[in-house]
């Protein structure tokens, strides 16, 4: 199959495979769009069992960037890169380096920041080698650092504002909230979401997390089959995408979906299928958009750690809208974002109102 076949590469404006034979670097960076501004997305470091599986994931996950950047007002397109673990599956400062120098090469059309399996440190090795790059330590008050915590920020103000339009309810008190995944999102999310008051059930794979989770914040630990399907008012997938498919929503033991992960639906239809069965389902690039809200504010610079707050709370209120519009007009969510998000990338002057800051 060539490059131009698969599905995925829907409109996509460059893909870069990096090759470097000295540190041993294969990483993909996708250009989806550059309409908005440089595209901006994290980089991915995951062990994938192929190149064609890597291609599949980084084109996906870039034109997410795209949508998500549209729909939270940056003037940023939409791109992501991945580096494919090598076999000792060590992330190397060399890789890294090379990493950065693929980037560089770009002359900005690319911005970079953390993902999956990255960290600020990381982050400071890559930019040895290129300025495009954010997710870096801050000063004092500054807009900057690791994105996950505003990530989580942003779903905390996404859950809220699903729970106020299903439920009716100003507060998270009580809130049975079902997790999967606890990795650093879902950590800090966890930590606002006991404060709230809500009682959560968590499974990840990693049992060491789930202890801590269940010693320092009272939660239950569910198995890795059984979270799915947990009865619970919120489900928060924070790990992995693609688990809500055919299989997975006629089983599902909640009435809202709102959570981290990038790409939570298999396929469009499943949004649908959400709809359908009466479960408020908040985009994921919709409410995942806090920590590329920070990424986009510390790289154009001089915004305020308070500023970038504020934006991210402005999450919940453009969710709200979008589960009106969906009420409204017997759409699903997916299906009424991904319409804006589209608008939006091809500046549509009319939709940005919703967008507004
Ligand atoms: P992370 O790697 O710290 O956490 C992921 C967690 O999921 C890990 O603890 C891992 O053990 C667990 N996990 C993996 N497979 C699992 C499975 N089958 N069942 C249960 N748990 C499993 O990643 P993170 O930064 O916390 O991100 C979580 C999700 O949110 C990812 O999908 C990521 O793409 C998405 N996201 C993250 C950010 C961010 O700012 N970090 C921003 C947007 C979206």
């Amino acid at each position: 199959m060539s490059v131009y076949d698969n599905a995925a590469y829907e409109q996509h404006e460059r893909v870069v495979h990096c090759n470097d034979p000295v540190s041993g670097l294969r990483a993909i960076i996708a250009i989806h769009s550059t309409a908005l501004g440089p595209a901006g997305g994290g980089c991915r470091f995951w062990q994938y069992e192929d190149g064609l599986s890597a291609l599949t994931d980084v084109l996906r996950l870039s034109r997410g960037m795209s949508y998500k950047n549209a729909m939270a007002g940056l003037k940023m397109g939409g791109g992501k890169a991945v580096i494919m673990a090598p076999p000792d599956r060590r992330l190397t400062d060399q890789l890294l380096s090379a990493f950065g120098d693929f980037v560089e090469t770009l002359g900005g059309v690319y911005i970079t920041a953390e993902d999956v399996g990255m960290s600020v440190d990381a982050m400071q090795v890559v930019a040895e080698r290129t300025r495009y790059v954010a997710g870096l330590p801050r000063g004092e008050g500054e807009a900057g650092g690791d994105p996950s915590p505003k990530t989580a920020d942003g779903v905390f103000a996404g859950i809220q504002a699903a729970v106020a339009f299903k439920h009716g309810k100003d507060s998270l008190e009580g809130l049975q909230v079902a997790g999967q995944g606890f990795g650093i999102v879902a950590l800090s999310l966890c930590l606002s979401l006991a404060a709230a008051g809500a009682r959560l059930t968590v499974a990840d794979i990693n049992e060491a997390r789930v202890r801590m989770v269940c010693e320092e914040l009272g939660a239950s630990a569910a198995s890795l089959d059984d979270i799915l399907t947990t009865k619970a008012d919120v489900l928060a997938p924070c790990a992995l995408g693609a688990i809500l498919n055919e299989s997975s929503i006629p089983n599902l033991g909640v009435d809202i979906i709102a959570g981290a992960a990038n790409n939570q639906l298999a396929t469009d239809e499943d949004g649908l299928r959400l709809f359908e069965a009466g479960i408020v389902y908040a985009p994921d690039y919709v409410i995942n958009a806090g920590g590329i809200i920070n990424v986009a504010c510390e790289f154009e610079g001089g915004i305020s750690n308070a500023v970038v707050d504020q934006r991210v709370q402005e999450i919940g209120a453009r969710l709200t809208t979008i589960f009106e519009q969906s009420a409204r007009e017997a759409r699903p969510t997916n299906d009424i974002a991904d319409r804006l998000a589209k608008q939006l990338i091809g500046r549509d002057i009319e939709s940005a109102d919703l967008i507004k800051h």
